[in-house]
């Protein structure tokens, strides 16, 4: 977008150039694609993708952002050797800069406002955006003459386009439910053509916005689209009403799933608070997987979409019952890989009472406030219990965030969802991690453990977990480093190796023993 060299053999000494920064439409959309996938928010517009990514503070982001730069303007400190605005724009193109290739010089300020309107229509072939065009002097020695006002100079000026706007009749007002749960009412037009697109949908925001624009269902309204912004309700037109027109209210429930909505003291969104909810159960996932809540490396966004695609997973607690089966099936998912994510999930039950709470993405709920509330209830079921009164009594949980978690407990499929998480024994209580985290006193610390034969009350992976949670590490062939082999029904062969090379032989009783450290 910026040449790190300049070319030719007339380069000044120094040279200072301006111009603007901005993003192709294409590349904006592929860039939004970009993020749809990998599950992040969506740039609402290419001047807003431009500048945030301007913003970043890591240029290797910027770098990779799709952005490219028109310059209008340079000084030349050592002496300006040209005599027209031409003539210093064709200079930096010649040397290896971006100038736009629509500037066209014009005879005089009729031919110059024919030119900005031949554009009115012409712009939507371009691949980038722009609300008008600016009109120079091109003689620099009559700028030196105009000089400027305080605010800007005498010798250009913008002719903007206007933002067209178009009239339609609003058929319906409809409700989506966005990732997080939000109730976003949507206006159902008469299809118009705007800006050379076809308008089918214009965002009404939220309820206080349809009330304080009064905007009614069979309204005739006036609609604006400013470039790839949203379409947006500007106003009804009021005159044309029929008296037929309804009024909109938000819905008490969720249009997806059916949940009670829920809208806190001054907030202007509803929210389906569901952990059922279809709408919402990628990102739920997401968030319950995120490194603050249960930390499950290896689940992301591309196998979420394709599990919850598939059916697999309807809520977070259907993690826990994946087979492996359903993970290999998945597109590009290698063996190991389907392994080590199951190994993940796995490891994710330890995590603290406090991850957990917060992986349930209950609203306003967040990492600090979770570890707050497992202070106060070491448990799940005592936290799930807690009333709104007891829950605004904390000194660090508002109303809001005790309306959210009271509404939240009160959600039967949530209850239901709380259930199942329990029955895939994760940590829902304090003192159960406390108690594991004294077993783990590593009481088998660097012993080596050999299994043979059938076990009664232990499958052969149940017995290597509890001998490494010990501390202690179990190998599959017998050596002189072996501590103990651990001889079940029908031993192997490893039995007669033991034997032969002298290392303790123990049965299943004692190995109980041994492990309850008795
Ligand atoms: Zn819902």
């Amino acid at each position: 977008a910026i040449p790190l060299k300049l070319f030719g053999e007339d380069i000044p000494p120094r040279t200072e150039v301006y111009g603007e920064v901005y993003m192709k439409k294409s590349d904006f959309k592929k860039l939004n694609e970009e993020r749809i996938k990998r599950g992040e928010s969506l740039f609402a517009n290419p001047r807003n993708a431009a500048a945030g990514s301007v913003r970043q503070l890591d240029p290797r982001i910027t770098a990779q952002r799709y952005l490219d730069t028109f310059i209008y303007r340079a000084t030349f400190p050592e002496g300006n050797k040209f005599n027209t605005h031409i003539e210093v724009l064709n200079y930096l193109k010649k040397i290896g800069f971006k100038v736009n290739p629509h500037i066209k010089l014009c005879q005089d300020i009729k031919e110059a406002i024919n030119y900005c309107q031949k554009w009115i229509e012409k712009k939507e072939e371009l691949d980038y955006e722009i609300d008008g065009m600016v009109i120079k002097v091109n003689s620099l020695k009559m700028r030196e003459e105009l000089g400027s006002t305080t605010r800007s100079p005498r010798w250009a000026i913008a002719y903007k386009y206007p933002a067209q706007q178009v009239t339609t009749k609003v058929q319906d007002i409809i409700v989506q439910v966005g990732r997080t749960g939000a109730l976003t009412p949507v206006a159902k037009l008469d299809p118009v053509r705007i800006s050379g697109s076809l308008v089918q949908r214009a965002t009404l925001h939220n309820e206080d916005e349809i009330k304080r624009k009064d905007i009614r269902i069979g309204d005739i309204v006036l609609v604006q689209k400013a470039g790839e912004v949203i379409p947006e309700v500007i106003k009804v037109i009021k005159e044309k009403r029929t008296g037929k027109e309804k009024e909109f209210v938000i819905p008490a429930q969720c249009p997806v799933c059916g949940a009670k909505v829920f809208r806190p003291e001054g907030e202007v969104v509803s929210r389906c608070n569901s952990l059922t909810c279809p709408a919402q159960i990628k990102e739920r996932i997401r968030h319950f997987a995120s490194r603050n809540a249960m930390d499950i490396e290896g689940l992301g966004p591309a196998i979420i979409d394709q599990l919850v695609e598939k059916g697999l997973i309807k809520n977070i607690s259907d993690l826990y019952f994946l087979k492996r089966d359903d993970l290999i099936s998945l597109e590009r998912m290698a063996e190991k890989s389907a392994d080590n994510l199951l190994d993940a999930i796995e490891k994710s039950k330890k995590k603290s009472l406090a991850n957990l709470v917060y992986g349930l993405g209950i609203r306003y709920v967040g990492v600090h406030t979770s570890e707050v509330i497992t202070r106060y209830y070491p448990t799940l079921d005592k936290f799930k219990k807690a009333s709104l009164e007891e829950l605004i009594e904390i000194n660090e949980i508002g109303p809001k965030i005790a309306e959210s978690i009271a509404l939240f407990f009160k959600e039967k499929e949530n209850l239901s969802i709380i259930e199942r998480l329990r029955s895939a024994v994760l940590n829902f209580s304090q003192e159960e991690e406390k108690m594991r985290k004294e077993k783990v006193a590593q009481i088998l610390s660097g012993k080596q453990f050999v299994l043979t034969g059938t076990l009664k009350d232990f499958t052969r992976t149940l017995a290597k977990e509890i001998i490494s949670e010990l501390g202690g590490r179990v190998t599959g062939s017998v050596s002189k480093k072996t501590d103990y082999i651990v001889a079940g029904e029908d031993p192997g062969s490893k039995y007669q190796k033991a034997q032969k090379l002298g290392v303790p032989i123990i049965n299943e009783e004692e190995f109980k023993k041994i492990i309850n450290n008795k």
